[in-house]
């Protein structure tokens, strides 16, 4: 059991005000997706004076609503940018930490074999060569690797919940299915 920081109410983080000569204010946010929707495992006691329940304890479990699963905590002072969330989801999603990730093996990287493609998802999950050439929106969507002498690509897609149309809100993983694509150079 921790006793950490005082829990923001979800939702309410981003109002938090702070006066120019203090440190700003710090906030805890999904190291997931960046979301400031976090909310904590706590006990509640009941205060008869006050007529309400007030926070007794406050535990370690943590859950994102954005993501609708557990979540680690980063606590920061600045929210993160829209770009800097959906960066980390599709580092999420490459790693295989996303339940709402779908992944697509093309048929020329499947005729490659079961080897193959398990090196080939590792190479993905691991690859992190992304500089301002092939990176411009610094969304770390898109790469470019070499497996067993094949060229291929991997490319990461935002959907929304139906797999019909773009996502709204690429930045918001309730909104979000995120489609990873493992090709071959010349599939491209
Ligand atoms: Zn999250």
């Amino acid at each position: 059991m921790t006793n950490a920081k005082a829990p923001a109410s979800a939702g309410q983080v981003d109002q938090v005000q702070s006066k120019p000569d203090q440190a700003p204010a710090e906030f805890p946010t999904c190291s997931a997706c960046g979301s400031e929707r976090i909310v904590r495992d706590a006990w509640a006691c009941w205060d008869t004076q006050a007529q309400d329940w007030q926070l007794d304890a406050v535990f370690d479990y943590s859950f994102c609503l954005a993501c609708e699963e557990e979540a680690g905590m980063e606590w920061r002072s600045t929210p993160l940018t829209k770009t800097e969330r959906i960066c980390r989801l599709n580092d999420a999603v490459r790693a295989g930490r996303r339940k709402d990730g779908t992944v697509v093996i093309t048929a020329g990287v499947q005729a490659l074999g079961q080897d193959f493609i398990t090196e080939a998802s590792k190479a993905v999950a691991a690859f992190d060569d992304f500089h301002a050439d092939n990176d411009p929106h610094a969304e770390h969507d898109f790469g470019a690797l070499t497996v067993q002498a094949e060229k291929l690509f991997f490319k990461i897609d935002y959907y929304d919940l139906n797999l019909s149309a773009h996502s709204p809100d690429a930045s918001d993983p309730s909104v979000t299915k995120h489609v990873l694509t493992i090709m071959l150079a010349s599939e491209y």
